[in-house]
Order: structure tokens, then sequence, then C-alpha cells
């Protein structure tokens, strides 16, 4: 935890970095096809690669809710900017600070948080999306090594990621996520490879691309905590996962709402500018109101997780609100620019397609709303003064 001080600093720079450098650079994701490097290295430099690892691996140590005041912050620029070193702090990372033996930490984490190493995450399969249980990639025994085969898919960071956690069964009588176990695996991996990138409709600077896994070979340390717990692994690293995407949601939010109320106070139709006419401030108090109460939802819930409290419902509702909103927000900011709305000329048409992604990645909004049901179910009727 940073003193208040030095997290204000950090906000500060950043501010300064999202207004100057990175939203000037949006055009440049779909030109490009990517981050600009130069960017990469200042996002580097600003120690956002490991923001959440702990300072004793090189990172910056922040709690939740302090990596969420971050991202408020950072998400007001692309999502792709984001999406760069989302996984290194994120799923790509929580495996090995939870659950890595000391060997496992001290050669990714520092890298990781210097963003000198990229992480991939692989979960989902050509065969596998939702039912995450049904794995089928296969890791078997072979003397004291491991073999594994199976193909993943949509794996973001995979065309540079440097170190993959592979979830993949290695018990192979089973059918359900208690045969699945976690390992982590190199690039430079005989038998590991990697598909063409992959074309998106949003998200130009983040990429993503099929892993396929022939008969690599690893060794018994490569496997990320014990045999079986490849599925609590990845459902724990998805859960605190589910925050940070929401959070993402509601900084985008506040730009999408921003870039609205200025086009409105500019753009004049009969007479006067549209912020004028009531139809037009309905759609700004709508998404004003979804952004707010997003806002407050994820500050709970990171609340709940740094001290330790049961969230994984609230992490699914904070996704679930989260993503369908800033869909809502961005379809009315849209609407708000009109025609231009539509045009590449605006920052709009852009931040449109990327935040599409937020209702399906990490669990999309059906499998949410089966979690908090599952455990609404499961928990009965609240008490009352107890949510
Ligand atoms: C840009 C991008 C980046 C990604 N990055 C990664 C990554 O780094 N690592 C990784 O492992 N995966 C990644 N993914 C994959 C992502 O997590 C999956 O796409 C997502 O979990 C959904 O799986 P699916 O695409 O197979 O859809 P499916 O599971 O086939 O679902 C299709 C539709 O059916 C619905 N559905 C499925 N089951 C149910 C049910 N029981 N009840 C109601 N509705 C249901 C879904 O909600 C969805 O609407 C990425 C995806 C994208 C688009």
């Amino acid at each position: 935890m940073l003193d208040r001080e030095t997290l204000t600093q950090i906000l500060d720079t950043l501010e300064r970095f999202v207004a100057e450098e990175l939203i000037p650079a949006e055009p440049r994701l779909d030109a490009e096809g990517g981050v600009p490097p130069e960017l990469v290295a200042r996002m580097a430099e600003l120690g956002l690669f490991g923001m959440a690892l702990p300072e004793e691996w090189g990172g910056l140590g922040l709690t939740l809710e302090e990596e969420i005041e971050v991202l408020l912050v950072l998400c007001r620029a692309s999502l792709s900017f984001r999406s760069v070193l989302g996984i290194n702090n994120g799923v790509g990372s929580y495996g090995i600070l939870k659950y890595g033996s000391e060997d496992q930490k001290r050669r990714h984490l520092p890298r990781l948080a210097s963003g000198e190493e990229i992480a991939a995450f692989c979960l989902t399969e050509p065969d596998v999306g939702s039912d995450a249980a049904s794995v089928r990639s296969r890791a078997r025994r072979d003397g004291e090594a491991w073999v594994l085969d199976g193909s993943k898919r949509y794996i973001t960071n995979a065309p540079h990621a440097g170190v993959f956690t592979v979830i993949a069964r290695t018990d192979p009588e089973s059918r359900d996520h208690k045969g699945l176990s976690a390992f982590l695996v190199e690039r430079d991996t005989p038998g590991l490879s990697v598909g063409p990138t992959d074309r998106k409709l949003g998200l130009a600077g983040s990429h993503t691309a099929d892993v396929t896994f022939d008969g690599c070979r690893l060794p018994a340390e490569a496997m990320l905590g014990g045999e079986g717990e490849g599925f609590k692994i990845a459902m724990s690293a998805l859960e605190r996962g589910r925050i940070g995407i929401a959070a993402s949601a509601v900084g985008m939010s506040r730009r999408l709402i921003d870039e609205a109320l200025a086009y409105a106070g500019e753009r004049k139709t009969f007479g006067k500018p549209i912020a004028e006419h009531q139809l037009v401030q309905a759609m700004l108090a709508d998404s004003e109101a979804e952004a707010f109460a997003a806002r407050a939802m994820v500050m709970e819930a990171a609340r709940r997780y740094d001290a330790g409290e049961p969230c994984g419902k609230q992490a699914s509702c904070c996704k679930l609100f989260a993503a369908e909103a800033v869909g809502r927000i961005a379809d009315r900011a849209l609407q708000i620019f009109g025609g231009a709305g539509y045009m590449r000329d605006y920052p709009i048409e852009q931040l449109y397609r990327d935040v599409r992604v937020l209702r399906i990645y990490e669990g999309t909004s059906q499998i949410q709303q089966l979690i908090i049901a599952k455990q609404m179910l499961r928990d009965g009727p609240s008490a009352l003064r107890r949510h």
C-alpha cells in the first residue's frame, strides 16, 4: 500500500501521460496495428507493467483499490493501452504470485513487473470457452516430466509473450475441473507454436492468436501449484481480473461521456447547441448515472477484495454491470455525435468497437449472470442490513 501522497503523484503523472501522449496516439493504433513501441516503453518506465506486483519483485505494490484508481485514469485512453499491460498485472502473474515456487517467482516476477517479459494466460480452446472446466489440452506424465498437447484460442499477447500460464488436464479419467492443473510454459519450449495474429473488430493495439502445444516436454517444476489445482488458480485469477475489467469499463465510460458532453456543447441544431435539447440531455444523464453506479460498485468490490472478504459474486456483478453499461454509454455517445460518430475522423467510432469485447472476455455477461445466480441460490435471502 502506498502513502496517499505517492499515489497522488503517480495519478498526476499518469493523467498528463494519458492526455498528452496516449489519447493523441489513438489513431495510430488502427493505422499501425499495435501500440507504438515508444509508448510501451513509457508505460514500462512509469511502472505500469508491475503496478499490481509487490515491491519486493520490482512492482509498485498497489492494493486493488489503488490499482483501480490507476485504471480509471489509464482507461480514459483506448483500452488497447491497458490491454498491453493487463495480463502482466493480472491473470498472467496472479498464479505465479499466489501459487508459484520461489524459483518461479524469482525467474518471472521481476521481468513481468518491468515489462521485459510479457505474460499470456491460456484457458480458452477451439472447443472450450465458457465451459472452462471441460478443457481438453492434455498433460501426461513421462517419468519426472510432463508432456503437453493441445490448442488454445484467442490468447492475448501470444505473439509477444515470453511465458504462458496454461491450463491442461492432468487426470485423463476426469471430465470436470478436478482433473485440471496449471503449467508455466516458456516461449522457447520445443513444440510450442503461435498462429497468425487474429483479425478483430477492435482493440487494434492488443494482439491475440492461437497457441499450439505439440508434445511439449515440461520439467516437473513447470507445474504451478499442485496437481489438480489448475481450475482453482484460473478462477481466482479471473475473479480478481473481473474487478479490473469493470474498472476499465468505468474509465472508458467517463471518456465517452466527456467526449459526448463536449460535442453536445458545440454542435448546433434548430438554432441551439444539441446539449440544450432535452432528449440529448436524457442520454447524457442516463450515461452519467450508469457510470456513477458502476464506479461505486467497483470501488466496493475492490475494498472487499483488499479486506480479504469473499467477493466472487460482487466481482461478477461489477463485470456484468460495468461491461453492459459501457456498451450502452458508447452507443449513446455515438448517437449524440450523429453521423460524425460513425466516421473514423472522430474517436467515438474506435472506442465503440473496442468496448464490445468487455462483454465477452474473462467470462461473458451470461456467465457472470450464472455465477451471480448460483451464489444467490446457494446463500438464500440476505439477512437484514447485510448484502
Ligand atoms: C479479444 C479477446 C481476447 C481474449 N483473450 C483471452 C486470453 O488471453 N486467454 C484466454 O484463455 N481466453 C481469451 N479470450 C477468450 C474469451 O475468454 C472467450 O471468448 C470467452 O470466455 C467466451 O468463450 P467462447 O468465445 O468460446 O464463447 P462460447 O462459450 O462458445 O459462448 C457463445 C455464447 O453462448 C453463451 N453461453 C455459453 N454457455 C452458456 C450458458 N451456460 N448459459 C447461457 N449462455 C451461454 C455465451 O455467453 C456466448 O454468448 C479472449 C477473447 C477475445 C475476444
